[in-house]
C-alpha cells in the first residue's frame, strides 16, 4: 500500500554503502532495508515459551531474532525452535566457542553472534569462522564495552570508543584474512556519545554492515528515549543496517521502539505511522484512549499509511486531510477523512471501529 504522502522519502537519508551479506532468507547491508531485531528472554530449553515469544515479536514487526545458546541444553533445544520459527535466528554465544559450533550444525540457524572480548584465543574464533563458512552461515562480531579484551582495556584504561574500534577491526581483519566476508559488526556501549563516536569511527574503517544498538539502554521509557537518540543519530548519519533496542522490559517494547525509530526517519515503508495531538481543553473526544487503541491495533500492520487522530477542528481537519486516513474530533463525534476527503461523521462510541474498518480496506 503506497502512501499518498510526498514526505518520508527513504532516499532522503543518505545511507553509507555497506557490503551485502546473507542472513538466512534476508539480505542485509547494501541497499537492503534496515531490519529490526530483538532477543528472546525465556530459557532457550523452554521451547514453547521461546516460540510463543518469537510469535509475539514477529507480530510486532521483529524481522530477525537472537536466542542465547549458553549451554548444551540450549543448543539441543535449537532444532525444535528452528522448525517453528520462520524469521532468521541468530545464536548468541559468549565464552564457549563450542556452543557456536553446536549451533552451526543446524540447517535452520542463520548466524552466530560471538564476542571477541570473551571467546578466548584466536584459534577458537578461527574454528567458528571455518564452521560458518563451510555451512554458508553468517557471523556477527559483537563487541561490547562491558566485555572488552583485557589487553585493550589495559592499553586504553577504559572501554573507550577507540578501544572498541580496535577490537572490532582486529576481528574484521582476522575474518577477512580467512576470506570470510559474510559478517556484520556491532560495537555497543551504554553511553550514547561513546556509542556514536565508536560507530562513526568504525563506519569509516570498514565496509562491513553494522548492527546498531545502545547496549543496556535502560527501562521502558528512558531506554526507549536513549535508544532513539543513540540509534536515530547514527541512522541520520547514514550508518546502520540492522538495529536492536535493548530495554529492561518485555522485548515486544523493543521491537515497537525499533519500528517507530525507523518509521520516524522514513526508513520503513511497511508499517503505519500514527500522528495524534496531545489534546487540550478544546478537545471534546478522548484523544488519548483513541490514539492508544489505534496504535495498539495498528501494530504489525504491513501498510505504509499515515493515520491521524486529532482532538478538534483547530488542527484536526488539516492534519487529517494530509494523512491517508484521519479523524478530527467534534462534540461527541468525529469527522473522518480518507485520502484528503471527508467520508463521514461518526459518533464517538463508533469512531474506533469505523477507523479500523477503513484502515483494513486500505
Ligand atoms: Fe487541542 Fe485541538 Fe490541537 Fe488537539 S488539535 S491539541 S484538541 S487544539
Amino acid at each position: 500500500m503506497e502512501s499518498n504522502q510526498p514526505v518520508h522519502n527513504p532516499s532522503a537519508i543518505f545511507r553509507r554503502k555497506t557490503r551485502e551479506i546473507q542472513v538466512g532468507n534476508l539480505k542485509l547491508g547494501g541497499d537492503n532495508p534496515i531490519r529490526v531485531q530483538s532477543m528472546t528472554t525465556p530459557k532457550t530449553e523452554d521451547v514453547d515459551a521461546v516460540v510463543d515469544q518469537v510469535d509475539k515479536l514477529v507480530a510486532a514487526g521483529c524481522e530477525i531474532i537472537r536466542i542465547t545458546v549458553n549451554n548444551i541444553g540450549a543448543a539441543n533445544a535449537l532444532p525444535k525452535i528452528l522448525e517453528r520459527v520462520k524469521i532468521p535466528v541468530i545464536a548468541d554465544v559468549h565464552f564457549d566457542y563450542k556452543m557456536a559450533l553446536e549451533a552451526l550444525k543446524y540447517d535452520g540457524i542463520s548466524c552466530v553472534r560471538i564476542n571477541p572480548g570473551n571467546i578466548g584465543p584466536e584459534w577458537k574464533t578461527l574454528e567458528v569462522v571455518k564452521a560458518a563458512r563451510d555451512a554458508g552461515k553468517a557471523i556477527r562480531i559483537g563487541v561490547n564495552a562491558g566485555s572488552l579484551e583485557k589487553p585493550l582495556l589495559k592499553k586504553y584504561g577504559h572501554p573507550t570508543p577507540e578501544a572498541l574500534v580496535e577490537s572490532a577491526l582486529a576481528s574484521i581483519a582476522l575474518f577477512e584474512k580467512q576470506d570470510f566476508y559474510n559478517f556484520k559488526v556491532s560495537i555497543k556501549s551504554s553511553d550514547v556519545l561513546s556509542n556514536y563516536r565508536a560507530y562513526t569511527l568504525l563506519s569509516m574503517a570498514t565496509e562491513a554492515p553494522l548492527h546498531l544498538g545502545v547496549t543496556e539502554a535502560g527501562t521502558k521509557n528512558y531506554g526507549a528515549v536513549k535508544s532513539s537518540v543513540g540509534i536515530g543519530s547514527l541512522l541520520l548519519a547514514g550508518i546502520g543496517d540492522t538495529i536492536r533496542v535493548s530495554l529492561s522490559t518485555d522485548p515486544v517494547e523493543e521491537v515497537k521502539t525499533g519500528v517507530y525509530i525507523l518509521k520516524s526517519l522514513g526508513l520503513k515503508n511497511d508499517a503505519p505511522e500514527i500522528i495524534s495531538c496531545p489534546s487540550c481543553g478544546r478537545a471534546d473526544i478522548d484523544v488519548y484512549a483513541l490514539a492508544e487503541e489505534v496504535e495498539r491495533r495498528a501494530l504489525g500492520l504491513k501498510k505504509n499509511i499515515k493515520i491521524a487522530v486529532m482532538g478538534c477542528v483547530v488542527n484536526g481537519p488539516g492534519e487529517s486531510m494530509e494523512a491517508d486516513i484521519g479523524i478530527a474530533g467534534g462534540k461527541g463525534e468525529g469527522l473522518v477523512y480518507k485520502k484528503g476527503k471527508p467520508i463521514g461523521k461518526v459518533p464517538e462510541k463508533d469512531m474506533l471501529a469505523f477507523l479500523m474498518a477503513e484502515i483494513e480496506k486500505m
